[in-house]
């Protein structure tokens, strides 16, 4: 199994909704801010001090040692340590910082030990010697809680009338710092008590806020239920923010987009009805006439009949171009893709349709400028070239001529089809190609339209992702236009 860090990623967020939730990351992200900054405040104020309070007493220790130095020098220590008066004071000083004291000579032997344990044992460390050089040094060792420091023991020989400074000794004293460890321990508590205690302040106040943050949004929530739940179809408006501003108002254009859909049904269905009542109340008032008339001839019969049989001939038109259009709405799961040859296609169409129009005398041509060979549903292309012949011929004048151009290039496939017929006004173009309009509804009911041809064709043509155009001279015919790519691009495709 290949692992792969989004998927996980993914799945991890969908397990766990906290993960997803805006308001549990304005809460997390405001409890960071109030409370980590108090944290590192507590952190670096401590250390601050426990510097400062080692070197304070670093320093203070050395200078004490630096007096005792002179003292040393004057009794002549480092030569003889029987002096009680620096024994007891080099004792009360390691009493008093809680350490330890050691005087090395110049030989780097240890004279004086306060634990006695090194008297007598040569002690050469980096910085005894550094000392010897005349520098001080003092190290804390954090772990031990203690502070080592060296002093240096300098006094001053005359040669040739100059003074010359020189350090014969060193004091290694160490001191202890468990009292610092004791305060910073007791200011380390009372800050963490103060800083639980702004915690739950913080918590208290971030909890509020998140929830006081996320309100808009759940009042989009709530106003979006409304209409859904049918209480109001009016638009909403949740002004608060400018992302709900947004959100609010991609939801109104889409109520907007549904009820024009809503409403182009509801005229859908009501001219549905009409168009069906039609052809049934002329066959109610020709069978009606006929039950009137016990006596009618034969030959009114015939002829009321023949009245009838065309009446439901045109109901049963109405209905198979109803059928076809409900097909061209559902999805394109429908769409039946094969290579087609578009030349023989336009020839078989023609020379069905080539009976209708010798009866108007209308002379159909066809003119290929070159093979065309495209994908697409073959029975849907069919019906998009008959509707248009069909309605060339139909809106045509006697004697009159329709031409059909089949044209490609390297993309698409272009069907003109041009007659010399009435032609359509520049106003009528949109509208010829919604449902049920007719521009002379009595001639279009008269030569058998239905007004759903062209929004078959234009339904046909938009799920091959092509257009259809209209263009016409009133009076000296219309052309139309229609351009479909030769390779089928499936929804969700470029292009
Ligand atoms: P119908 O069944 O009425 O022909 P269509 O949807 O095919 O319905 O066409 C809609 C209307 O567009 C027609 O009623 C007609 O007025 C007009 N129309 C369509 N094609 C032509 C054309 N070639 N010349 C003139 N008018 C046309």
């Amino acid at each position: 199994m290949r692992f792969n860090g989004k998927d996980l990623l993914d799945r991890l967020l969908h397990r766990i909704p906290l993960l997803r939730s805006l308001k549990a990351y304005i809460f997390v992200l405001m409890l960071i801010i109030g409370i980590v900054p108090s944290i590192i405040m507590r952190i670096g104020i401590l250390q601050n001090y426990e510097e400062r309070a080692v070197s304070l007493r670093a320093s203070d220790v050395t200078t004490q040692y630096k007096i005792i130095a002179n003292h040393l020098l004057n009794y002549n220590y480092l030569q003889d340590t029987s002096s009680d008066v620096i024994n007891a004071e080099l004792e009360q000083m390691s009493n008093l910082y809680d350490g330890r004291v050691m005087v090395i000579n110049s030989n780097f032997r240890v004279v004086k030990d306060t634990y006695t344990i090194s008297e007598g044992k040569t002690m050469i460390s980096e910085e005894v010697i550094k000392c010897f050089k005349g520098e001080s040094t003092s190290r804390h060792d954090q772990k031990n809680d203690y502070i080592e420091m060296t002093i240096p023991i300098t006094g001053t020989r005359t040669e040739e009338g100059e003074e010359i400074q020189e350090v014969r000794g060193v004091i290694l004293a160490s001191a202890s710092t468990d009292s610092i460890v004791t305060t910073m321990e007791i200011l380390s508590r009372k800050a963490l008590i103060v800083e639980i205690v702004m915690g739950i302040i913080i918590l208290g106040i971030v909890f509020f806020f998140s929830h006081i943050l996320i309100m808009p949004f759940n009042r989009v929530t709530q106003a979006i239920s409304e209409v859904k739940d049918g209480y109001t179809d009016e638009p909403i408006s949740v002004p608060d923010y400018i992302e709900t501003e947004h959100i609010v108002d991609a939801f109104n254009q889409l109520l907007g987009r549904m009820k024009v859909i809503n409403d182009s049904r509801q005229d859908f269905v009501a001219n549905v009805s009409h168009e069906l009542k039609t052809p049934m109340t002329s066959i109610k008032v020709l069978a009606d006439s006929l039950n009137q008339q016990p006596d009618a001839p034969v030959e009114l019969y015939r002829e009321f009949m023949l009245d009838i049989t065309e009446e439901i001939e045109r109901e049963n038109k109405i209905i198979n171009d109803l059928l076809s259009l409900v097909k061209l709405d559902k999805t394109e799961a429908k769409m039946n893709i094969s290579a087609v040859d578009i030349n023989a296609l336009l020839e078989a169409t023609l020379k069905r349709l080539r009976p209708i129009a010798r009866k108007r005398d209308v002379e159909v041509v066809l003119e290929s400028l070159r093979p065309v060979t495209a994908e697409v549903d073959e029975g849907k292309i069919s019906q998009i070239f008959t509707n248009l012949v069909e309605n060339a011929i139909k809106y045509n004048k006697e004697h009159g001529w329709v031409k059909v151009l089949l044209d490609a290039d390297h993309q698409f496939f272009t069907v003109e089809i041009s007659d010399s017929g009435i032609g359509i006004e520049e106003k009528d173009y949109e509208h010829i190609f919604e449902r049920f309009y007719r521009v002379d509804k009595s001639h279009s009911r008269e030569i058998g339209g239905t007004g759903l041809g062209l929004s078959i064709t234009r339904n046909a043509v938009l799920l091959h992702r092509g257009s259809v155009k209209v263009s016409s001279t009133e009076g000296e015919g219309a052309c139309f236009t229609v351009k479909i790519p030769l390779t089928y691009i499936k929804a969700g495709g470029n292009g």
